[in-house]
């Protein structure tokens, strides 16, 4: 597969202008994708992506077909991103943890304790959690949503679903 198979800089093809790796930025040098404005110490800052690179890959498996995409932004309309301290992330982390957390039976839970039950709903009703309420993957869970508000500048409350309606963050 020619990487010009990929070429579509009006996007009739793929909706969006998409270019073939590396090609980017000779059809437009205001590009870049997230990971390459994270270099340059900026991140999107709420434009959506304007194009799309797209490259045949063995990383992906057989559900990605062999290509793998990643969205361009504008560097002209990107924003600094925000550098958040380890001492910071750390509070998120635990600000997030103690939200999840029921101060009855101590359970981290996949998701956020019921103000309005003031602990777990296992608690309130004396019924036994199951299995994917308490996943374990829970840690692993709770870093993408403190990754993911990194990623927009630290704004509380801003972390996907996380919690919306839970109070403010700590720190
Ligand atoms: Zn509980």
């Amino acid at each position: 597969m020619s990487p010009a198979r990929f070429l579509d800089p009006e996007g009739a093809r793929y909706g969006l202008p998409t270019y073939p790796w590396g090609w980017a930025r000779v059809y437009d040098p205001d590009l870049a994708t997230r990971d390459q404005l994270a270099e340059k110490g900026l991140r999107p800052g709420g434009q959506d992506p304007v194009a799309q690179l797209m490259w045949r890959s063995r990383r992906t498996g057989a559900r990605g077909g062999g290509v793998r995409t990643a969205w361009l932004y504008r560097i002209s309309l990107a924003a600094p991103k925000r550098t958040m301290t380890p001492a910071r992330r750390r509070s998120i982390a635990a600000a997030l943890r103690a939200r999840r957390r029921c101060a009855t039976c101590e359970r981290v839970y996949r998701y956020c304790i019921p103000t309005s039950l003031g602990e777990c709903p296992n608690c309130f009703y004396d019924t036994e959690p199951e299995q994917w309420e308490l996943d374990d993957d829970i840690d692993l869970e709770m870093r993408h949503e403190v990754e993911a508000l990194e990623e927009e500048g630290g704004a509380p409350g801003r972390a996907g679903d996380a919690c919306r309606r839970g109070g403010h963050l700590a720190g």
